[in-house]
């Protein structure tokens, strides 16, 4: 039996919209832990160059670092385990049950356990990933500067990636597996169908991924053809890290909460959140409105 201890604030994340939450809520004098899931950093702990976040030109792992680095400073405290079930409310205290077998008791609960890209599941996907396959256009579609590329996926995060690549590759190929994009918006459609270096594949899925000699990829589609490409992204869709609330609480159709959502003293910050644009800037900016938003959810109840 451990020793409860009531915090103020219990951050469920150690990315950056975790670790943000944390500066504000510690700073601002709030006793806080952050249960810190598997790995510090999460997404960010996978790039080698971060380019898109102002101000900063390390990797991100570095940035996680300096955060953690920063929250503690003010005296946020750290422990690397995930929840597990959540129960309680903010009178009697959420009481959080981890996989390290303890619980933790806060006042107030900030949820920025990310989502994660689904991953593609056929040869070569694991072995090239960060080589030409990638999971995030707005991140990595730079460096595809007439290039050529294939984006595999039909809804609308694999079409607005497709205008994205669109504007910096030469040339990109919609790889879908049903016959039109009916799960994407209108506008969308539209606009990819007026792209001239947009091409679309329907009714076609891949199967295999391996490299040329010079290093490109090749893909292997359903129906036989290959094709030789420099970078394929992945949009098939994002699952987020919620399993540890009740089904009680409403998600959106990708797992994710919505503010409104959520019962008092309970907030939502990062890629988790419903209707986020999933990128370190705006999981900065969600950490930082949920801490400060606990801060005076805390203030209002003294
Ligand atoms: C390959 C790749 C490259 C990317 N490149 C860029 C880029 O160049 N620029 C950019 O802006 N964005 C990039 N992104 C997106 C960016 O990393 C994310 O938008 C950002 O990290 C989201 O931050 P977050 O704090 O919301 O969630 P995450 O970074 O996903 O962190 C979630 C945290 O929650 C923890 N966790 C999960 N489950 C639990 C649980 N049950 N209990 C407790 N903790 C838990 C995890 O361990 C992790 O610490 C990239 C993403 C990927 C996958």
């Amino acid at each position: 039996m451990n020793d409860v201890v009531m915090y103020d604030v219990i951050i469920l994340g150690s990315g950056p919209a975790g670790l943000t939450a944390a500066l504000y809520t510690s700073r601002a004098n709030k006793k806080t832990l952050v249960l810190g899931g598997d790995r510090l950093g999460g997404q960010t702990a996978g790039i080698a160059v971060l380019e898109n976040y102002p101000g900063w030109a390390g990797s991100g792992s570095e940035l996680a670092e300096f955060m953690k680095k920063q929250a503690e400073t003010f005296g946020t405290e750290i422990v690397f385990t995930s929840a597990k079930s959540i129960d309680g409310d903010a009178d009697s205290g959420f009481n959080i049950l981890c996989d390290n077998g303890r619980r933790y008791v806060g006042r107030t609960v900030i949820i920025a356990t990310g989502a994660s890209p689904r991953r593609l599941q056929i040869e070569g996907a694991r072995e090239f990933m960060g080589k030409g396959v990638s999971y995030c256009a707005t991140c990595d579609g730079f460096f595809y500067h007439e290039k050529d590329v294939i984006v595999l996926g039909g809804g609308n995060s694999a079409l607005n990636d497709a205008l994205y690549l669109a504007d910096l590759a030469k040339s990109v190929k919609i790889v879908y597996r049903k016959g039109a994009f009916t799960r994407a918006e209108a506008v969308l459609r539209n606009r990819v169908a007026e792209r001239e270096n947009i091409e679309c594949l329907f009714n076609t899925d891949l199967t295999k991924i391996a490299a040329t000699d010079d290093e490109r990829l090749i893909v292997t589609t359903t129906d036989g053809a290959q094709i030789v490409t420099d970078g394929l992204f992945v949009a098939i869709g994002h699952e987020a890290n919620t399993d540890y609330l009740s089904e009680d609480v409403a998600r959106d159709n990708m797992g994710r909460l919505a503010q409104g959502s959520l019962p008092a003293g309970m907030f939502v910050a990062g890629d988790v959140e419903s209707g986020i644009k999933m990128q370190i800037a705006t999981a900065v900016g969600t950490g930082c409105s949920a801490g400060m938003d606990a801060i005076a959810y805390l203030n209002s109840k003294s």
